[in-house]
């Protein structure tokens, strides 16, 4: 296969060869070979926390192997070729029901399996205090517990790859050294931590800060506070969500440049991402409503948000817009960055012998439409209405 596009960074018109699964040859195109339409070529999107899409919630028990398919595979329009199902504070049995779910579906379907990284575990060993907690039940919120984790990850085979957890209690740092040991990214996150508790979690193996900025205390000491000290940790990385409502522009701007290319991008889209404005019945949090802005809030406070449900790359468009990242470092904090903390093979991006994981994308005014998806070598999307590639 042989793929035409301009390259996203170098603004190169480029060829790309695949053999297999990989990207065999990156050739630069000769005046003859360029069309003036060729679509800009990029790195696949890498989403490390998705808690559902399209009304499939992976933490809903009713969800099936056949759903977690259709959510993969929704995602391909979106760009994205790898992701994190995320799985937040339940019930132990259902933690367990949903993890088993996810393995089903990875072990029915191999797309799946290559496009499910990981799992990501996000609680339920956060903090139990109103603000930091966020829409997690606190009925649910326990201290960390490693044979209750090890019981999950033995269920998941292993396939736990994030774990999102405060260090305030106790007891905490020894569970992050024995997850860092085990190979599992933990990440801090809705936390109120004590500065002097960041710290030592960060020493201890803590790498990543779960959507920094978000999950947090309404009010809090202006300094020092566990925020500041987040930022100032020049070991731990930082997710953010750029949905354009979850942070104020000007936060997004002060991570990005303390944090440069350890700060990256997540959806943290709920269920109802990918579904038409409307008021929704929601289990956990009531009603709620979803703007044609794409705005999810609670339906008697608009407010108070209910989750996120923009996809990366309007958190991209986001960056772009806001004049925070140029086009290709607001990219790759969405694609290569976050496969580089994860040590996945696509953290080189478009290289040879790196995994052809790959997108073809249309700028469209204010926003970029993906036309092409290839995960692996595989076209596993494709727009019908544009590109004579
Ligand atoms: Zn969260």
């Amino acid at each position: 296969m042989f793929i035409k596009g301009i390259h996203y960074q170098t603004g190169e018109a480029i060829g790309i060869s695949i053999e297999n699964e990989n990207i065999s040859s990156i050739e630069k195109l000769t005046k003859g070979d360029i069309s003036s339409k060729l679509p800009i070529i990029a790195p696949g999107l890498v989403d490390l926390q998705l808690n559902g899409y399209r009304g499939v919630d992976f933490n809903s028990p009713l969800f099936s192997k056949e759903d977690v398919y259709n959510v993969t595979s929704a995602l391909w329009k979106e760009g994205v070729v790898s992701y994190y199902p995320t799985i937040i504070t339940n019930e132990d049995s259902k933690i367990e029901e949903a993890i088993g779910t996810i393995l089903e579906s990875c072990e029915a379907y191999d797309l799946v399996n290559k496009s499910i990284e990981g799992i990501h575990l996000e609680g339920p060993f956060i903090s139990p205090e109103d603000g930091p907690r966020g829409a997690h039940k606190k009925k649910y919120v326990q201290k960390p517990d490693w044979p209750l984790f090890q019981k999950w990850q033995h269920a998941a085979k292993g396939k736990i790859k994030i774990l999102t957890l405060s260090p305030e209690w106790p007891g905490s740092l020894d569970f992050i050294k024995k997850c860092a040991d085990s190979g599992v990214t933990v990440a801090i996150g809705h936390t109120a931590a004590t500065p002097e508790q960041i710290k030592a979690a960060v020493s201890a193996g803590a790498k990543l800060s779960t959507h920094l900025g978000n999950g947090a205390h309404l009010m809090m000491q202006r300094h020092p506070n566990y925020i500041w000290e987040q930022l100032a940790q020049d070991n731990l990385w930082a997710s953010c969500i750029a949905d354009g409502f979850h942070l104020p522009p000007s936060v997004l701007k002060v991570i990005f440049k303390v944090k440069k290319e350890m700060a990256i991008l997540v959806s943290d889209a709920v269920y109802l991402s990918g579904l038409p404005p409307g008021t929704y019945n929601t289990h956990i949090g009531g009603e709620v409503v979803l703007t044609s802005q794409g705005k999810l809030h609670l339906a008697d406070n608009p407010n108070l948000l209910a989750g996120s449900v923009k996809m990366l790359k309007s958190g991209i468009e986001n960056l772009v817009q806001e004049g925070i990242c140029s086009f290709p470092d607001a990219w790759n904090a969405a694609s290569i960055l976050p496969a580089l903390l994860m040590n996945l093979p696509i953290q080189k991006g478009l290289s040879i012998y790196s995994k052809a994981d790959f997108v073809l994308i249309e700028r469209q005014t204010n926003h970029w439409k993906v036309i092409q998806t290839v995960k692996h070598g595989k076209i596993v999307y494709q727009d019908e209405s544009s590109i004579e590639n």
